[in-house]
């Protein structure tokens, strides 16, 4: 079987590593891949939104399956393209993708289908959005509507920081078309989780529950991010909370949402009034992926084919008991401009520690050398019987490897440790 997979974050590593684990693959291939991924597949320089480029690909070499990794190709309509060609692929149509690709589309489903989320007022002009502002009360969330690969999105402390956020997406168009129309949110208090489910149209199997760190720096300070590091323990939700999540939240959308295929990840609030939704994502989270593959018991590219085959329900997907932690080690600058082209050491020591898996992100293999290649660098895994023990060897991998302008948040995994 020869399986392309699409994308090149540390994500898409981990997905390339969790079916390497299958025998029946003959060649995995990546579009575009990065440094590490070039150690265990082959690497197609096709860039993930070049989706006509990837469905031609797929169609010369004879692709028995393509998943794909990131949100701009699924918003695009990579599935649907693949699917015209009678190519068989992993992922939600555009029409679906919209859930993430859309925040007003999210919101009017959350809305028509009764899915617990925070109140909120859509615009699609400045004026109305200040008009609004005049009776709101701070904190307040301002939304762009279309995707801004995580910065589109500004928790207003007070108004007057929610016009300046109204100005900047609406009136200086910082982020382009995805702020042509905004969404004003209510703000909700609780922790953060994040519930993905694999699905096929018909039925769905969810996966372990896992936290992502988005702020930058220790403490939750600084700016929003791709994503710092993150755990998976099951201890994040209660049994009854995970009860709620799938009865009121995952059940409705897709009884609504009736051919969704792919991955679907529900971005939770847990309030006091119980789980609600912040946001869907139609795609693996980066870097919740690298915390979720590794407690996979089950065989990642089985559940890819019975998911293309409309035949998920017709097996269990198992999960490990172990606990798992990620922590993104970032070149400095990030999330802002950084330097490229850094040699990084001591890959080969840190993966000799036990428990420990390093996923590449930005880094670029070269004459056998692997250099910085963007922001988020590498992703060091660790899996444990506790989370401590998890974290402990995540965090003794993250010190042996050396490269100018190393940084991490030293708090990973914080709120999970304080809650025992
Ligand atoms: P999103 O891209 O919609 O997931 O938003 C990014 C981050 O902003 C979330 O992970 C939350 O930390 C925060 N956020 C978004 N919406 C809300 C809300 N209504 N109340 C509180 N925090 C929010």
């Amino acid at each position: 079987m020869k399986v392309l997979v699409v994308g090149s974050g540390g994500r898409e590593h981990a997905i390339v590593d969790a079916l390497s684990r299958n025998s029946q693959i003959q060649q995995i291939y990546a579009a575009p891949g990065n440094g590490g991924i070039a150690g265990q597949a082959r690497i197609v320089p096709i860039p993930a939104d070049n989706i006509h480029a990837l469905a031609d690909f797929a169609a010369t070499e004879r692709m028995d399956l393509t998943f794909i990794g990131p949100e701009v190709p699924l918003s695009l309509g990579v599935v649907d393209l693949f699917r015209d060609k009678g190519l068989k692929v992993v992922g939600p149509t555009a029409e679906h993708a919209k859930l993430e690709s859309s925040k007003i589309h999210a919101k009017r489903f959350f809305k028509a289908n009764r899915i617990p989320t925070a109140a909120f007022f859509e615009c699609s002009n400045a004026n109305d959005a200040y008009r609004y502002l005049e009776t709101a009360a701070a904190p307040i969330v301002v939304k762009a509507d279309g995707l801004a690969a995580g910065k589109g999105v500004v928790v207003a402390q007070t108004l007057e920081q929610a016009r300046a956020a109204v100005h900047e997406f609406m009136e200086a168009r910082s982020m382009g078309d995805a702020g042509t129309r905004l969404v004003l949110e209510e703000f909700m208090t609780g922790e953060e989780a994040s519930f993905l489910v694999f699905a096929d149209g018909t039925s769905f199997h969810p996966m372990v529950v896992s936290q992502d760190h988005k702020r930058r720096f220790d403490n939750d300070q600084g700016p929003n991010t791709g994503g710092m590091g993150a755990y998976s323990i099951d201890t994040i939700l209660s049994k009854e909370q995970h009860t709620a999540v799938i009865e009121s939240i995952i059940r409705p959308t897709l009884a609504a949402a009736r051919t969704y295929s792919g991955i679907l990840y529900a971005g939770l609030m847990l309030t006091p009034a119980g789980p609600k939704i912040i946001e869907y994502n139609a795609r693996f989270g980066d870097p919740e992926t690298q915390v979720i593959l590794p407690r996979l018991k089950s065989d990642l590219l089985e559940i890819f084919m019975d998911i293309a085959d409309h035949r998920l329900g017709s097996r269990p997907v198992e999960w490990s008991k172990e606990v798992t932690a990620v922590v993104v080690l970032v070149a400095s600058g990030y999330p802002g401009k950084v330097e490229n082209g850094k040699r990084i050491e001591g890959l080969d020591d840190a993966a000799r520690l036990e428990g420990v898996r390093v996923y590449h992100a930005g880094t670029r293999l070269e004459d056998g050398n692997v250099y910085t290649a963007g922001g988020r660098v590498l992703n060091v895994t660790a899996r444990g019987t506790t989370l401590s023990q998890a974290l402990d060897r995540a965090y003794a991998a993250a010190e042996v490897i050396r490269f100018d302008g190393k940084d991490y948040r030293k708090d990973i995994g914080k709120k999970g440790l304080a809650k025992g």
